[in-house]
């Protein structure tokens, strides 16, 4: 019967202000840090994990399971589940088994150093109450059912459920967690960040990868990227991380032991002598970790393309002489994923593992949403930068041009040219795109190419890529990319909608529909063109009224996110199909008052 995850939170953790030296000795023969520690140099705090009582998922830790749980427990990390705060810093060093209201519960003691910024913000956080839970997963192999002591997957029991025993009396199904193997982690959990109080009628553990034992499971996936175009989806008052853009392959560094391994997103293992050879110059601790990487391939001091890249890693005629790889973010470390604590604690480690100044990690600026102009111009490269959410899973890539990603649903040869259907993910959903792309470029079906485009509209089921060329591709490396940020400012209100239609060869009517109730106003461009729109041409425009038939003929649509009105000059916030801020000011020609219209600036 294969492995599976067990995860119980328990509630307490337990002051123990004066740390008696028997303690302290645990530590030492336990954990046999390199330089033994004294009294003054720890923490000591204890917590009950699990007690031989029924949890809300209907397991039971029987008693006579808890020393084989205690032996496990020794020497395994503590992570701290909230994101304030920094990556594992505490370790089990000693359990026991004790007696506390008519439960026996098993008690484990951990410690961490004294003299560190985040110990003592976790020394008090502990002490104040902030992390009042605490949790517990470990791999065990049989839940015992309590009425016919089979696999509880296998029999009819099910937990909480009321069956009748062969003596005639009724009795409640549960399961003992039998066969425990490992234990995975214990967390300190923020007060009230795991609801606990819900009954769930589903097992409380799911099943562990077959074939793995633990240390050498896959790392979980790294969240999508959202490409942006301009800092409307940033939260101003949040912290970031960025960090410049290259155009590189996303990887997967990995150490297990002494095999050192580069990954594809996927998780696929990237074979390669060209790769081998890099990873064997490189100079790694001695700890086991995943990293995201990026591949990025040169020639001379000259980053090249993504797709020579492939071909290079691929052994192929390449324009790439040599590779580089660069941490961006620490994914594992010590069998323990770190993925969802903070993005600057993953750092600092990554700095402590790499060191800061070695050439392995990128410069990092650390700012606030409001600030991303300035490490724009700090670490920004002529690519863009990218930007990790210090507290949140969000990740971006910014690029200075209009890089959409996009993936191959099918294709057709056309007389020696490729006629590709693309889709685009949002949401993580795949919109087809409208219209198929044109290209002498031989790409296969299901391949992750950069589209390069005027513009970019979502309809609600296509994307609608206005010019769309096709400026890079991924070959099988592939990346986690997607656009779902791109129309969804933060915080800002929706004021309305607007559309823009051909009237004539020459004129381009825009509506602008503040969706109050008012008519929309009309305004007609004259002489429009979207590419000289965007290269910041000014067209002359004039208020008109409108007649006829509009509604068939729309070119392109989107939302108004905000306008304001400055001495007569309107700017408007668009998103859609017209993308950016845009200007309708007042101007005088041949004598007469006239508007004119024209886009300001990208960002
Ligand atoms: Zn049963």
């Amino acid at each position: 019967m294969s492995n599976l995850i067990g995860k119980i939170t328990a509630e307490l953790v337990e002051k123990d202000s004066i740390i008696p030296d028997h303690l302290v000795e645990k530590i030492n023969v336990n954990i046999r840090p390199l330089e033994p520690v004294n009294r003054d140099d720890v923490h000591i705090r204890a917590m009950y994990v699990v007690s031989d009582q029924v949890n809300s998922f209907g397991g039971i830790f029987p008693a006579d399971e808890h020393q084989k749980l205690i032996e496990h427990l020794i020497d395994s990390p503590v992570l701290v589940g909230h994101r304030k705060d920094s990556l594992p810093i505490a370790r089990n060093f000693h359990a026991e088994q004790v007696a506390l209201n008519d439960a026996n519960w098993v008690k484990v003691y951990f410690y961490w150093l004294k003299n560190s910024k985040a110990g003592e913000e976790l020394k008090n956080n502990i002490d104040a109450g902030i992390y009042k839970e605490c949790s517990i997963s470990f791999i065990f192999s049989f839940p015992e059912c309590t009425i016919c002591g089979s696999d509880i997957r296998d029999c009819r029991h099910r937990p909480f459920h009321n069956y009748e025993t062969p003596s005639g009396e009724k009795k409640e199904a549960y399961f003992n967690y039998r066969r425990i193997d490992k234990v995975l982690e214990t967390s300190l959990v923020y007060r009230g960040s795991v609801n606990n109080t819900s009954i769930t009628k589903e097992l409380a553990f799911q099943k562990a990868d077959d074939n793995s034992s633990l240390s050498v499971k896959q790392p979980p996936a790294i969240p999508a990227v959202n490409r942006i175009w301009n800092f409307d989806a940033i939260d101003q008052q949040a912290r970031y991380l960025v960090m410049p853009a290259y155009e590189a392959l996303p990887v997967i560094l990995e150490k297990s032991g002494d095999v050192i391994q580069l990954r594809r997103q996927d998780g696929a293992p990237i074979q390669s002598n060209h790769i081998s050879k890099m990873l064997g110059t490189l100079r790694l601790p001695q700890i086991n970790f995943a990293c995201d990487c990026r591949l990025i391939g040169y020639r001379g001091k000259e980053r090249q393309k993504i797709s020579e890249l492939g071909k290079f890693v691929c052994g192929e005629q390449s324009s790439v002489s040599r590779a580089e790889l660069k941490m961006y973010d620490l994914i594992n470390l010590d069998g323990v994923d770190v993925l969802s604590l903070n993005a600057l604690g993953r750092r600092e480690k990554l700095e402590e593992l790499f060191g800061a100044g070695k050439g392995m990690l990128p410069p990092v600026e650390l700012i606030s949403g409001d600030k991303l102009h300035q490490a724009l111009k700090k670490v920004g490269t002529r690519y863009g930068v990218e930007i990790l959410a210090d507290d949140s899973t969000e990740r971006y890539l910014f690029t200075k041009r209009k890089l959409a990603p996009a993936i191959i649903r099918s294709r057709e040869e056309c007389g020696g040219r490729f006629k590709y259907n693309l889709a685009v993910s949002i949401d993580g959903k795949e919109l087809p795109a409208a219209s198929a792309l044109m290209s002498p470029l031989d790409l296969s079906v299901g391949e992750k190419i950069d589209i390069e485009a005027t513009s970019v509209h979502e309809t609600g089921d296509t994307i609608e890529l206005l010019d769309p060329i096709i400026s890079d591709w991924y070959g099988q490396y592939g990346c986690r990319h997607t656009l779902s940020s791109l129309h969804r400012p933060h915080g800002k209100k929706l004021l309305g909608n607007y559309s823009l239609f051909p009237i004539s060869q020459e004129e381009f009517h825009l509506a602008l529909d503040y969706g109050d109730g008012a008519n929309a106003e009309h305004y007609a461009i004259r002489h429009y063109s979207p590419r000289l729109l965007d290269s910041g041409r000014m067209f002359l425009m004039e208020k008109s009224e409108i007649t006829g038939q509009i509604s068939s003929n729309v070119q392109g649509t989107g939302r108004i996110i905000s306008f304001t009105n400055n001495d007569g000059t309107l700017v408007i916030d668009l998103d859609g199909f017209l993308c950016g801020k845009f200007a309708i000011r007042p101007a005088r020609l041949n004598g007469k008052m006239a508007r004119v219209f024209c886009k300001v600036g990208n960002i």
